[in-house]
């Protein structure tokens, strides 16, 4: 899951950053309001945790660009102004959530995962399919009933496409996604940690399809008319 945290205090920015990140997530910071207008529009984030008081344009402001401009992203507003007026504000601009200063910081990627999972549509933070289950709030996965040991990182990209299951997946969201900017989507990395997820799974759920990217369970309707 990639956040944007818009905040101009360098070191609460950095402090909340690392504790989505301590959290699996990975984190990217802005501290400028105009900066965080374009990146919204431009960078694919899974979700974004806003400041309201910015140099530049404020946080508002910042938030109706970004729906405006059709981003829907779940955004969590993290502010000091505690006031009605500013929550109707922040709602108003299309604000999914709203936390006051001070906050706790686990507080702050519990409600990120809430929110991405209301937007991905499931109700309930377990996903299955077939023999496998993943509870999204635990991050845990399980095989027939039973704890699937898995790395940190094997992990993350299984709870990727978990989320996605039944659609094609391709490497270049996957390092987007799941890894910081580094990881290079044509490197044989991600081949060898597909490769032994799929070992541990232990049977036919999770499809390469060749130079396009993966599959996790069978194709949607949706996606094999495509
Ligand atoms: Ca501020």
């Amino acid at each position: 899951m990639r956040v944007l945290v818009v905040e101009d205090d360098a070191e609460l920015a950095a402090s909340i950053a690392a504790g989505l990140e301590g959290d699996g997530m990975i984190a990217e910071t802005v501290g400028n309001g105009d900066e965080a207008a374009f990146l919204g529009c431009t960078e694919d984030y899974d979700a974004a945790v806003l400041d309201l008081g910015l140099p530049g344009q404020d946080g508002v402001s910042v938030l109706r660009h970004w729906r405006e401009q059709g981003r829907r992203l779940p955004v969590l507003v993290l502010t000091a102004r505690g006031r009605w007026s500013d929550k109707l504000a922040a709602f108003d601009a299309g604000a999914d959530d709203y936390l006051t200063k001070p906050f706790l910081q686990e507080e702050v990627a519990l409600r990120l995962r809430v929110l991405k999972r209301r937007s991905l549509g499931h109700a309930t933070p377990i996903l299955q399919l077939g023999p496998l289950q993943y509870d999204a709030n635990a991050d845990r996965f399980t095989l027939d009933g039973q704890p699937l040991a898995m790395t940190a990182q094997e992990q993350r990209i299984l709870a990727y496409l978990m989320q996605r299951k039944g659609h094609l997946v391709t490497r270049s969201e996957i390092s987007e996604h799941v890894y910081a900017r580094d990881l290079d989507p044509e490197s044989n990395t991600l081949d060898v940690l597909i490769g032994r997820i799929r070992r541990k799974l232990g049977r036919p759920l999770l499809h390469t399809e060749r130079g396009r990217g993966f599959r996790l369970g069978a194709a949607t309707d949706a996606d094999a008319q495509s």
